[in-house]
């Protein structure tokens, strides 16, 4: 759903009730009615949070003796697979409720000792929480930025450009690409560790759109994305992996270049595609490759 409000926003508990049409207390609050999990990490109250890096330690549910993965922090540890929308929420002063946004687990739930309300050493569920970014937050980030390392003088422009890449558009272009496929494009490659989010129109001339449309994306291993972002392959109008004439067989063979392999392109990669055939590829000639437009 469509939550009217934006992250950085105080309310109070009565506006917050009647936006996620949720109980009036807890920290943790399910609304079946609007699919959400309100999350309320209290800097006031009893739990231990804190924040690493990007990622958010949010303790569980239950006050007294151990925690448990049942109610809220089961919704909550399934979150992945059961399409609840989280929203994250915090106290910095008592009845003032911050906005920071959508959130997902950044990793595994996890257990650790805190003290309980009765002042008891117990163990409690900790969760990795991390923001979900809209297109267009992102986009702010990314321009926010690109200002700040403009400002730099040290810094020559290849380096800011991977500062950027690598802090905001790398790591969500590929969990984007990710949730379509999880291997290379042109072989068995399976392992997310190697896959890398490869742009068709590299970064560094897309537009900000352009930089985050799933659609500019082959995930490619590191061979194939090495070829690729080189222009020594490329692909005709129908997908057909087209092959650089100053590859010799030898390269192709140990490189597991087949040049049966057809990419699956919808209208909007066959832009991107088009571009980088024509741009890109080193070659145009050897296997006779056509590009209409
Ligand atoms: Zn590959």
């Amino acid at each position: 759903m469509d939550i009217a409000i934006k992250p950085g926003e105080i309310i109070n508990n009565e506006q917050l009730t009647s936006i996620f049409l949720c109980a009036p207390q807890g920290g943790m609050r399910r609304s079946h009615r609007t699919n959400t999990l309100v999350l309320i990490s209290d800097k006031t109250g009893l739990y231990k949070d804190r924040v690493e890096g990007d990622v958010f330690h949010y303790t569980g549910m239950g006050q007294v003796g151990d925690q448990t993965l049942t109610s809220q922090n089961k919704t909550l540890a399934e979150s992945n697979h059961n399409a609840v929308d989280m929203h994250f929420f915090e106290v910095l002063k008592p009845k003032q409720y911050t906005y920071q946004g959508r959130v997902e687990l950044a990793g595994k739930p996890y257990t650790e000792k805190q003290i309980d309300i009765n002042g008891k050493m117990r163990n409690v569920w900790i969760f990795p929480l991390r923001l979900i970014h809209g297109d267009m937050e992102l986009i702010q980030e990314i321009e926010n930025l690109t200002g700040e390392l403009n400002a730099d003088q040290i810094l020559d422009e290849t380096e800011k450009e991977r500062i950027v890449k690598t802090r905001i558009g790398q790591s969500l272009f590929k969990q984007k690409l990710l949730s379509q496929s999880k291997q290379c494009a042109l072989c068995g490659v399976n392992d997310e560790r190697f896959l890398i989010a490869s742009h068709i129109k590299p970064w560094s001339i897309s537009t900000n759109e352009e930089r985050l449309d799933v659609n500019n994306g082959l995930l490619l291993c590191p061979n194939h994305d090495s070829l690729f972002d080189k222009g020594y392959i490329s692909f005709d109008e129908k997908g057909s992996l087209q092959v650089g004439d100053d590859l010799n067989d030898t390269v192709l063979i140990f490189m597991n270049i087949n040049p049966n392999i057809r990419l699956k392109m919808n209208e909007r990669q066959k832009g991107y595609i088009y571009w980088h055939y024509h741009n890109r590829f080193k070659s145009k000639k050897i296997l006779g490759a056509i590009w209409c437009k």
